[in-house]
């Protein structure tokens, strides 16, 4: 199975200035692609090369594992994204008010996280079997679902998501980007 770019659901520039047109020709035009086609090349004549990119992340690793990685959680990143940010539904207020006390700690426990992940990664919000909600971080390519963790939200901390607008400021980047959060994504993955 060939793995493509996926569509992006907003034009490059329909989410400035939080995130300009030129971040996302290189975020996703570039670095996405690169993801995308070395996991397509990596794939060839292995046992993976027409699974799904769950499947492969849950069972592959190394190489394989890190591309088929990066390509999900990119496009999970895009894709819950949005020019006009909706209200947040209240059954996910709700979910969060239980898990965290307020919306508000939980934007702030969420930042603290992500401002503080040492190096390259990933910060998450996540669901557990029970549904019960919580705040993971992991390095460079990982995903929670290794973990048996539904993701619900994610932001890309890897200095190449904000170098070009906000250079070395992760912070600034993260108070951007709170704005541009998909709130509607997030409540129909609560199950
Ligand atoms: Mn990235």
């Amino acid at each position: 199975m060939k793995h493509l770019l996926p569509e992006l659901p907003y034009a490059l520039e329909a989410l400035e200035p939080a995130m300009s047109r030129e971040t996302l020709e290189f975020h996703y035009g570039k670095h996405l692609q690169t993801y995308i086609d070395n996991l397509n090349r990596l794939i060839q004549g292995t046992p993976f090369e027409d699974s799904s990119l769950e499947e492969i992340i849950m069972k592959a690793d190394g190489g394989i594992l890190n591309n088929a990685a990066q390509t999900w959680n990119h496009t999970f990143f895009f894709k819950g994204l949005t020019p006009s940010q909706p209200e947040i539904p209240q059954r996910l207020l709700k979910a969060i008010e239980k898990a965290f006390g307020s919306f508000e700690e939980f934007k702030t426990q969420f930042t603290q996280t992500a401002v503080s992940l040492f190096g390259s990664g990933w910060a998450w919000l996540v669901s557990d079997g029970d549904g019960r909600l919580s705040i993971a971080s992991e390095p460079n390519a990982g995903n929670p679902m290794r973990k048996g963790l539904r993701p619900l939200l994610t932001v890309d901390v890897w200095e190449h998501a904000y170098y070009i607008d906000y250079r070395n400021r992760r912070a600034d980047y993260l108070n951007a980007w709170w704005s541009l959060v998909d709130w509607n994504a997030v409540d129909g993955l609560l199950g």
